[in-house]
């Protein structure tokens, strides 16, 4: 790396380290902090927040990069070129924001999220109406500030998954809605959907300590390192922190175990993803992961392909009856299956199983792509809520709490966020086919408790490439083909289609 690389990387680098405190702040105060302690919390996060931001827009970041971009890059090697362009991308953040915007935003951001939990609470959309039409003022000005204003939703599509247009995920939100739609009409149809609902309440009464044990001795056996990370436990499950220090955290309950253990295998694929980083580059646009949904590819393909399937619990259902003999006396190994892969149509995204959680995510694409357009008015949104659940999920919100109030994103300016869930799906299933084409012996492996192949493949690929390239990209190259929703459908079909009878 030339010299003016290595000055960049220490600066990207320092930045990175201050705003990973922020994060560890961050995490303590879901899992540890004494309820009486959240005004300090605040002010410890706003001055840590200041601190972060005035690293982040150093002036000498400024001066380097325009230094390193002189003549298009020319003369940079391709990792010199990925971390000055993601040094870039964080810098114009840092720097073309107005302070007086930020701080606006950031008080608009709190504001929100108690109008929102306020409004769903009373079940009043009304009182929400103004928050609604400030974020989305906000939103636009922010994209207006960093040369996007002409394309606001582009603008925050890319922000969570560089490369991404709505015109990318609506071709791909088509194709997938399609297929989708009557796939699970014919599921609901099935008499076996009544049958996973009667096994799932069979499964009451597992200890927390066994639920503890069991599921730390699963995420270990799939990679996770726990010494370089750690479980707890916090309201919503999440995964923070990076590299040698990552925090996962899940949640117990002793009548439904499933719960905990599908969660916290959904929460060890982002921790790997994050421990396979390249550590010595942390932080630059070599050791940052490549968006979110290629984040919650590697979640979902841990927790859906692997961990739903029959292979993997041939390796471990026998420990799981040996920690709860009594719970799991009356439950064949084919009713354990179909809870597992139990599929119902819901109102609450949260509460989805995975085949009709996409139907979800299409829905808020659909939403918010009209509301950037100008099609549908704030106002109108409980109305359009309505009629796109009824002919996406097949079912009617009795009210807005189960409607439009429900998920917490918009509150805070979210807009762009909810398709990174679904692209994971697609993006899972594609490679996971790809891996079983270079291994057909894959399932053979979890079947004896291996699963070494796929991790070692997924950091080869996925993991300690970085930022390297774009979701679309990475896709392309690992997989040969163009993202798509076709392996998704495929792999939702040959899972469901056996187990239900189709
Ligand atoms: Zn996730």
């Amino acid at each position: 790396m030339n010299s003016a690389t290595t000055e960049l990387i220490a600066l990207v680098k320092r930045a990175d380290t201050l705003a990973n405190i922020a994060g560890l702040l961050g995490w303590d105060e879901q899992v540890n902090l004494p309820p009486g302690a959240a005004e300090q919390r605040g002010a410890q996060m706003a001055a840590l927040a200041a601190v972060v931001h005035t690293a982040s827009s150093e002036p000498r970041i400024g001066a380097l990069l325009a230094q390193l971009e002189q003549n298009g890059a020319a003369g940079l090697t391709d990792d010199e070129r990925t971390i000055v362009r993601q040094a870039r991308r964080d810098y114009d953040v840092a720097t073309k924001l107005p302070a007086a915007f930020v701080e606006e935003k950031a008080t608009q951001d709190s504001r929100g999220y108690h109008a929102w939990a306020r409004a769903r609470a009373d079940n009043d959309f009304a009182s929400y109406i103004p928050v609604l039409e400030k974020n989305l003022e906000l939103v636009r000005r922010e994209a207006a500030y960093l040369g996007k204003g002409d394309a606001p939703y582009d603008y925050m599509l890319d922000k969570h998954d560089p490369g991404l247009t709505a015109a990318a995920v609506d071709r791909l939100f088509g194709e997938l809605k399609r297929e989708l739609v009557p796939l699970v009409r014919q599921i609901t149809a099935s008499p076996v959907t009544a049958r996973a609902r009667t096994v799932g309440e069979k499964l009451r009464g597992f200890p927390i300590d066994g639920q503890r044990a069991f599921l730390r001795e699963v995420t270990g056996r799939i990679g996770f390192d726990y010494n370089r990370g750690r479980i707890d436990v916090s309201l919503h499950p999440f995964c923070s922190g990076t590299g040698s220090d990552v925090r996962m955290t899940t949640r117990y309950k002793e009548d439904q175990p499933l719960d905990a253990l599908l969660s916290s295998i959904h929460e060890t694929g982002h921790g790997l993803y994050e421990q396979g980083l390249p550590a010595d580059l942390l932080g630059t646009g070599l050791g940052i992961n490549a968006g979110m949904a290629v984040h919650e590819s590697q979640s979902r393909l841990w927790e859906n392909q692997v961990a739903r399937s029959r292979p993997f619990w041939r390796f471990f259902e026998p420990r799981w009856r040996e920690l709860f003999p009594a719970q799991t006396a009356g439950v064949s190994s084919d009713e354990l299956y179909l809870a597992i892969n139990a599929v119902e149509p819901t109102l609450i995204r949260v509460d989805a199983d995975e085949v009709t959680y996409n139907l979800h995510i299409i829905l808020r694409f659909e939403i918010e792509k009209q509301l950037f357009s100008g099609e549908l008015a704030v106002r109108d949104l409980p109305a359009a809520w309505l009629r796109a659940s009824r002919e996406l999920v097949g079912l009617e919100p009795a009210n807005d709490r189960e409607g439009v109030l429900q998920d917490v994103h918009w509150s805070g300016g979210a807009f762009g966020y909810f398709p990174s869930y679904c692209l994971g799906n697609m993006i899972a299933a594609q490679l996971w086919y790809r891996a079983l084409a270079l291994r057909p012996d894959l399932e053979a492996d979890f079947a004896r408790g291996d699963f070494s192949w796929l991790l070692e493949w997924l950091r080869e690929n996925v993991h300690r490439q970085g930022r390297r390239f774009s979701a679309l990209e990475l896709v392309r190259r690992v997989t040969g083909e163009e993202l798509s929703p076709r392996p998704l459908v495929r792999y939702l079909r040959e899972r469901y289609g056996s187990l239900y009878g189709l």
